[in-house]
């Protein structure tokens, strides 16, 4: 450890330190952008392993990505040296899988449980609304995932929504009076998947915590200490986790900037930042006020619009740095002509300074605005990558070969199964596909079963077609359980036929589909090569895969211009930094503009991102844009007028300050005062599924008559009320407690004679 580093105390303001060195008690450190709070999160916990010796292992750090999570053990580890690998960090989202995993079993999914990405969670709605014969346009999957994910972040089990009378109100007042039933429908079919979706993992880590008081002791004894970065943005189903956790020791020290909150529309709240003084009365708050990342142009021009806000904690924002230069304003005809300039300022920027593309971003508030960017940028042959978008893991032959490694891990995946089966063409139909679903569904038997029973079910080729799929995947399975993720899913992408099939593809499209699945076996190969990683199984390479949110892809590295969202952009930090699309109805987003509440939010937005900026900022705007296929006339963002002027010039060669004016007639058209819908109702959920006893063994059921007590694994306590049929197709009837009436088939129920 001869690199080691002792004088990070000197590395910071005497605020800051006091941020690092009172390690223990509850503390709350909300200050402007700029001000260091990343850097004193990561100096705490470096402090904590070097002078307190603390073990890493007993530290989670909560962060808002993984990349985030990653700079700063990389930061830590040039302090304290290696052992800074065995802190517990990530978003919450991937800590808490961890945690679910080793868990699983109590709340009765086994450890390989899936999850589901947004994708997985649509297509899975839509077959629900299908079945249910519910009108598509109607219930349309993202607007009810949307609804699920608000009510999952509440903590609002199915049950509770179910019986609370205001979510039927309201669902009926916006004509879409089944979305209870949905709701339960579409957890009922992820558990009998044994998936998860994303939201489940905050929500089930809930429900094992409340319901599980010895799980919880144990981690509240391991983790000896919490720290969360970006504490502004967490949701209520975050901040009970985070609590619960921290209830014995106390020690959690979080760290945000309520300016800088961006996820209201995602259930996170200024609340919470409320509640926690409330929560911890003897709380440590540390003010941070200096800013060191900007210019004092862009921390006075930042502090000018976001004053424009009633909903925020008084802050007083400075810097000692340079005056710096001003904000650049670039007016365009059109959106292509917006590309172009900013392409060309760019590389003029780029030789007067002599700055490399990877200390450029441009950021946009919605990514369909990166495509006049990009080929602009690609013109000046400027190296440039997108954060986001259609990222690597949603295209197409990407997904498939992850269906497969998905269905190896977990035989009840059924969005798996849809999307594997019939890859390459093997001739099952979808007609085939939909029996084996409705009979699993039907006879409550989980689907692999159904699937090895096939030809039982199906007549005929079907019944053939399916058993050959089966025996594929059961070879594979065989190797999974010997080999590593590498050699098992090398493995697959050749006996399943899909490399093959695209190596026959000699299409550009076809080749770079072929590149991009070798690409996706060198990263298996570089996952198990990792010499730190003890699990090399295919089981963790998936839940790495799942877990990884756009931005921690790619490779920062990379001497390359950044596109992204504002929304991605948080935390970082560039030298030089475009905010293009400064429209009236683009940024603020029409869509999102329905109250005040949210006209403050896309404010908070437009404060991120100045606040992005260390030398130079420059806006944009034009007066035409393309938008949902068609042209339309723009006028500037009422943003650019909340600027002091002082820090603001229109650049002469493009346009003039005139054309600004029609910003200030602007009428406020959309201030409909929204009231929001009675939080008071927030409910904590009861969990949504049975957990087996733990001495839980199915029973032999040969002997099961009516009136008896049983225990299902999924379905909890019930009494047999109605026995049918002899032998192989014996059925039993079971009123379960909670569950309801369920009639299964004995030879695959995993029931247990009380
Ligand atoms: P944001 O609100 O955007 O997340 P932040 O408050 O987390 O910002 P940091 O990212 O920690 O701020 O710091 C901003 C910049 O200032 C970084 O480049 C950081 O290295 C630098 N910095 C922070 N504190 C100091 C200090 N005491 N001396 C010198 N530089 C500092
Ligand atoms: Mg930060």
């Amino acid at each position: 450890a001869s690199e080691v580093q002792a004088d990070y105390l000197n590395e910071l303001n005497p605020p800051q330190r006091e941020g690092v060195v009172n390690t223990e008690g509850p503390t709350m450190l909300i200050a402007g952008a700029g001000s260091g709070k990343t850097r004193v999160l990561t100096y705490r916990i470096a402090h904590l392993i070097q002078h307190h010796h603390v073990e890493p292992f007993s530290i989670m750090a909560l962060t808002f990505t993984n990349k985030a999570a990653k700079e700063m053990r990389e930061r830590i580890e040039k302090i304290v040296g290696n052992e800074a690998r065995n802190l517990y960090m990530g978003t919450f989202h991937s800590v808490f899988a961890r945690i679910l995993r080793s868990e699983a079993s109590r709340l009765g999914f086994p450890s390989n449980f899936t999850i589901y990405d947004t994708d997985d969670s649509k297509t899975l709605i839509r077959q629900i609304v299908k079945q249910m014969k519910l009108d598509d346009k109607l219930y349309k999957a993202n607007v009810v995932l949307n609804r699920i994910s608000a009510a999952k972040n509440r903590l609002v089990s199915w049950q509770d929504y179910l019986n609370n009378p205001i979510y039927a109100q309201d669902d009926a007042d916006n004509m879409r009076p089944e979305m209870g039933k949905l709701y339960q429908t579409y957890v009922m079919r992820c558990f009998s998947a044994d998936a998860m979706d994303f939201d489940d993992l905050l929500f089930n880590t809930n429900v094992l915590f409340q319901e599980h008081p010895d799980v919880l002791n144990k981690y509240q004894q391991r983790f000896k200490y919490l720290l969360i970065d970006e504490f502004q943005d967490t949701n209520i189903s975050q901040y009970l986790i985070a609590k619960r956790l921290a209830a014995v020791r106390q020690n959690i020290a979080v760290v945000g900037d309520d300016a800088q909150s961006i996820y209201a529309f995602r259930g996170a709240d200024i609340q919470n930042i409320l509640n926690f003084e409330r929560d911890y009365p003897d709380l440590k708050v540390i003010k941070l006020e200096q800013n060191y990342r900007s210019t004092k142009t862009i921390v006075n021009a930042a502090n000018s619009v976001i004053n424009k806000n009633t909903a925020q904690l008084q802050k007083n924002v400075w810097t000692d740095n340079d005056e710096g230069d001003l904000i650049e304003l670039i007016k365009a005809t059109s959106d292509n002509e917006e590309g172009k300039l900013i392409a060309s300022a760019i590389f003029e920027t780029k030789m007067q300074t002599q700055s490399s593309n990877a200390e450029f971003a441009i950021l946009y508030r919605t990514n369909s605005q990166s495509r006049a960017m990009e080929e602009a940028l690609r013109r000046n042959n400027l190296k440039y990558r997108v954060v986001g978008g259609l990222s690597f893991y949603q295209r197409k032959e990407i997904k498939d070969l992850i269906a497969y490694l998905r269905f190896i891990v977990n035989p009840n995946d059924e969005q798996a199964m849809r999307r594997s089966i019939n890859l390459p063409k093997r001739g099952i139909g979808p007609g085939t596909i939909e029996k084996l679903v409705v009979v699993a569904s039907e006879e409550n038997q989980p689907l692999w079963n159904v699937m090895e029973n096939a030809k039982s079910y199906l007549g005929g080729r079907g019944g053939n077609q399916v058993d050959e799929y089966v025996t594929l995947i059961k070879s594979f399975r065989l190797t999974a359980e010997k080999k590593d993720a590498y050699d098992t899913a090398a493995l697959v992408a050749k006996n399943s036929g899909l490399l093959k099939e695209l190596y026959a593809d000699k299409t550009i499209e076809g080749m770079s589909r072929y590149e991009n699945v070798q690409e996706l076996l060198n990263a298996i190969k570089e996952f198990t090569d990792d010499k730190e990683r003890e699990d090399k199984s295919l089981s963790a390479f998936l839940q790495e895969v799942t877990l990884l949110t756009d931005e921690d892809r790619s490779d920062s590295n990379e001497e390359a211009v950044t596109l992204m969202t504002i929304h991605m952009a948080k935390g970082l930090e560039f030298n030089h930094v475009y905010i293009v699309g400064m429209e009236e109805d683009l940024f603020p987003s029409q869509m999102m503009l329905s109250s005040r509440a949210d006209l403050e939010e896309e404010r908070r937005l437009f404060y991120v991102a100045i606040t992005r900026a260390k030398k130079k900022l420059t806006l944009s705007y034009a007066l035409n844009r393309y938008r949902f296929g068609r042209l339309k006339n723009c006028e500037p963002s009422r943003f650019l007028e909340e600027i002091d002027p002082r820090f603001i010039k229109v650049n002469k060669k493009f346009g003039s300050r005139a054309a600004l004016s029609s910003a200030e007639s602007y009428v406020t058209k959309n201030f409909v005062n929204n009231l929001k819908k009675d939080q008071s109702n927030r409910k904590f959920a009861s969990a949504p599924q049975h957990k087996p006893s733990p001495d839980f063994q199915p029973s032999d059921t040969s002997g099961l008559q009516e009136g008896m007590r049983v225990e299902h694994a999924k379905f909890g306590f019930g009494k047999v009320t109605v026995i049918d049929a002899e032998g192989a197709n014996k059925k039993a009837k079971v009123e379960f407690d909670t569950a309801g009436e369920k009639t299964l088939l004995l030879s695959f129920a995993k029931l247990r004679i009380i």
